[in-house]
């Protein structure tokens, strides 16, 4: 492609709020062949909001358990950077809890939750795989935890002193382009990946919200690349989008790394096309965009 044509095509694009940084990336979009969509923040708007609090039974919470579970996880979350952690503070400040104990130690593990020390008792909240590492029988909630990923929310289970004290359920709604955006890619002839850190389950429920008909679930932070290289290995071209920090390097691994505008600044780095006002269907209109500005110069 001429530099011109590249000019006009990126100018067109940033009017549509896609951001294209360079010739190259506008060119290897028409050789694509499946999309990797991260689901947090990128088919959801990533702004989770407690839904349902279920303490296991016999928690001692004194006349309100439902609360007691809220305050001890919120406690424990407290110095979290994670959206998950944010919503479950938020919750139980707007329930006008306090959130004054001690926290004396705190540790937050990617992809898994957190474990924190609160007022002498030890506060794990996150995925079952983190419970089993704990040595925490999820069982007596089992049920339940399944039937709210089924409706597409996230569960954490919440732990005190390694004994199972309830879950908490995180919803986050579907983003509104996002069913129109995997509909056109699919007319486009292109594979749409849905990748998670999340559960089978709730990924799934997303995915069918959408229509996206591959999962790749409960895949850990640093894992994420990996599933990129192995549809690559498998012979695909594959675009990443994403917009979290921990999606950097499957960004970096993917043909074409796609950043969410309203993302992480890692996130923005690592990608070469940027989607300004976070719009998964301004991923079409850079297939088309790509399309155009190559045809007008041959
Ligand atoms: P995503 O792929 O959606 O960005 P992450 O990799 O950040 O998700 O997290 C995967 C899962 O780990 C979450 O769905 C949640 O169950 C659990 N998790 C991560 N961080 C936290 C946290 N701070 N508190 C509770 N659970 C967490
Ligand atoms: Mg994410």
């Amino acid at each position: 492609a001429t530099p011109t044509a590249i000019m006009v095509g990126t100018g067109v694009g940033a009017e549509h709020g896609v951001l294209i940084k360079g010739g190259q990336a506008l060119e290897r979009i028409r050789e694509l062949t499946t999309v990797v969509l991260d689901k947090t923040g990128t088919v959801t708007r990533g702004k989770p909001e407690v839904t349902d609090v279920v303490p296991a039974p016999g928690l001692d919470g004194g006349a309100d358990p439902g609360l007691e579970l809220l305050r001890l996880a919120a406690l424990a979350e407290l110095r979290s950077e994670h959206p998950l952690g944010a919503a479950i503070v938020a919750r139980a400040q707007e329930a006008g809890l306090a959130l004054a104990e001690p926290v004396e130690r705190f540790e937050a593990r990617p992809g898994q939750g957190v474990v924190a020390v609160v007022a002498g008792r030890t506060v794990a909240v996150g995925t079952r795989r983190l419970m089993e590492a704990l040595g925490v029988p999820v069982e007596p909630l089992a049920a339940e935890a399944e039937r709210l990923e089924a409706a597409g929310k996230t569960v954490v289970y919440v732990a005190v002193d390694g004994r199972l004290a309830g879950v908490l359920a995180l919803a986050d709604t579907v983003k509104p382009g996002s069913a129109e955006a995997v509909a056109a890619l699919k007319r486009l002839g292109l594979q749409v990946v849905l990748l998670t850190g999340d559960n089978w389950r709730t990924a799934w429920a997303i995915a069918r919200q959408v229509g996206i008909e591959r999962v790749e679930a409960e895949v850990l932070p640093d894992q994420k690349a990996r599933v990129v290289q192995d549809l690559q290995a498998a012979g695909e071209v594959v675009a990443m989008v994403g917009d979290g920090i921990n999606d950097a390097p499957a960004l970096a691994q993917a043909d074409l790394g796609i950043a969410i505008g309203t993302g992480s600044d890692i996130a923005i780095e690592a990608g070469e096309i940027v989607l300004v006002g976070g719009d998964l269907r301004g991923v079409v209109t850079a297939l088309a965009l790509s399309r155009r500005t190559l045809r007008t110069i041959q």
